[in-house]
């Protein structure tokens, strides 16, 4: 049978349509025409491809209030941040438009005289992506954009509280005019990944999501000697030291937690503060979260909307209340408000112990846990206790000092003075639990292409 994809405004809890999605049947029917698309499509030139991109950046950038409507109404973030997304959608477009070609020209490697030897990058195939709703436009972007413009072809399987913005990201590419089969939406529901990866013609595979669905499609596609890239959960550590600027440093430390309603992989999630400027921070920290706007994200002055699922707000509060009775204090919020929606307040949790679930697991919503540390050492030991390693930010007035503790931590990006952030000119992806391979950047578009390595004597 279809299966059907009711879709919730998570500030209202009003059901605002039900989809009909795709059974395994279709999906498969999906994958073959992908797999069909792929020569015509590969044989362009990469200029071809890359002048495309003009056009996903202009439909998006015409589009922009449509789309950021769609992402708000489906998981709730503020319509302001919503916009900004799709204007970030267009600069990755912008920048592969500039720069794809350049990434995949060929390394030529001097190896023996009168022989020419290097590498070139050549696509894969098809690629499927299995992405979350916590980005719901970027995070497709950020994968179709390269790897379609290296001369893949995608099959997207969003989650199920997005279909919205799946259907909707389907219809910029056909907007745009890429041929049919290029990028495709299924509306399925988990039990048609395995199928999917299980098929010749699905060559590689990106998620975007939980360390369960991870570590799931992971199993599979190691079965099936398919390449993966995982970008999974983070507890990114933001690190105050001693001769910080405490203001600034609380100011983006806020900002950094609760943006997106703090469902964020790379927001900074554990404050690591040295003893000297804990209380200095603490107050002013605390200040800049109580003066957070909460509420219906369709208004412009909201800085922190509904979280996006019930499920998730119950489950993240159920994180708060375990670590309050392990000994936590919640200074600020703790405690779901009462009101229509799934609203979570920005909540800050002090005194908090090892061993639960605000030190050792991902809180994803607005709720940042601060941690007292004696000096540089023990911050660095206290940033490294996590199972994850996505990113970490580092404030110091000693830049010399802040990179040097920098490269003391274990992460797949380090930012001092500034909060983490993905930029389409950067690599992007994690270390430990956070997953494996790089998106974005020159990295990124050479993921999923065979580096050929080629020898003419
Ligand atoms: P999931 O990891 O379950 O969802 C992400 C994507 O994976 C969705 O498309 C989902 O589909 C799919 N998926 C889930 N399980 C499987 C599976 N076994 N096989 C194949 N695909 C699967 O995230 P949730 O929405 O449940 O969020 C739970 C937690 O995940 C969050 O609280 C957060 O900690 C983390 N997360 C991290 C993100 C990040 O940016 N790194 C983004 C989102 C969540 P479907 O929706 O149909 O289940």
């Amino acid at each position: 049978a279809r299966p059907e994809f009711e879709d919730i405004n998570p500030s209202t809890e009003e059901v605002i349509e039900t989809y009909e999605g795709h059974e395994t049947g279709e999906v498969i029917d999906a994958v073959e025409k992908a797999d069909d698309a792929f020569d015509g499509w590969s044989d362009r030139s990469i200029e071809e491809r890359e002048s495309l991109l003009a056009d996903v950046a202009e439909v998006l950038r015409d589009n922009t209030d449509e789309y950021a409507e769609t992402m708000t109404r489906e998981m709730g973030k503020p319509v302001s941040e919503a916009r900004s997304e799709v204007e970030k959608c267009a600069w990755v477009c912008d920048y592969y438009a500039e720069r794809a070609g350049e990434h995949l020209q060929d390394d030529r490697i001097g190896t023996e005289p009168g022989a020419r030897t290097y590498v070139s990058y050549e696509p894969l195939g098809v690629v499927l992506a299995i992405m979350p709703w916590n980005f719901p436009f970027w995070q497709v972007f950020r994968f179709a954009v390269p790897y379609l413009t290296a001369g893949n072809v995608g099959i997207l399987k969003h989650a199920s509280n997005v279909p919205g913005c799946a259907l909707a990201i389907e219809e910029v590419f056909d907007r745009a005019g890429y041929p049919d089969g290029v990028f495709t939406t299924v509306l399925a529901e988990t039990d048609a990944v395995e199928p999917m990866l299980e098929h010749d013609a699905v060559r590689a595979v990106t998620l975007t999501g939980s360390n369960r669905a991870g570590s799931a499609v992971g199993e599979t596609a190691g079965r099936e000697i398919k390449k993966t890239v995982l970008e999974l959960g983070g507890s990114d550590p933001f690190v105050v030291l001693d001769d910080a600027d405490v203001d600034e440093a609380a100011r983006v430390g806020a900002r950094s937690r609760n943006l997106n309603s703090g469902q964020s992989c790379i927001a900074a999630k554990r404050f690591v503060v040295h003893q000297d400027v804990y209380e200095g921070f603490l107050e002013r920290f605390v200040e800049e979260v109580e003066a957070l706007n909460v509420g219906d994200p369709t208004d412009e002055d909201v800085d922190v909307g509904s979280q996006a699922r019930g499920d998730l707000r119950d489950e993240l509060h159920g994180q708060v209340r375990d670590s309050v009775e392990a000994g936590a204090e919640a200074v600020v919020g703790g405690e779901p408000l009462d009101r229509e929606g799934y609203y979570y307040p920005p909540t800050v949790l002090t005194d908090v112990p090892d061993g639960c679930p605000a030190s050792e697991e991902e809180l994803f919503g607005p709720v940042a846990a601060v941690f007292r540390v004696s000096d540089e050492d023990e911050a660095i030991d206290r940033a490294n206790d996590s199972p994850y390693g996505l990113g970490a930010s580092i404030w110091t007035d000693d830049v010399e000092r802040g990179e040097r503790v920098a490269g003391r931590i274990k992460a797949g990006s380090t930012f001092v003075n500034e909060l983490v952030k993905s930029d389409p000119r950067l690599p992007f992806g994690g270390v430990k639990k956070s997953g494996y391979g790089r998106e974005l950047g020159r990295d990124g578009i050479r993921e999923f292409t065979n580096r050929k390595t080629v020898w003419v004597q």
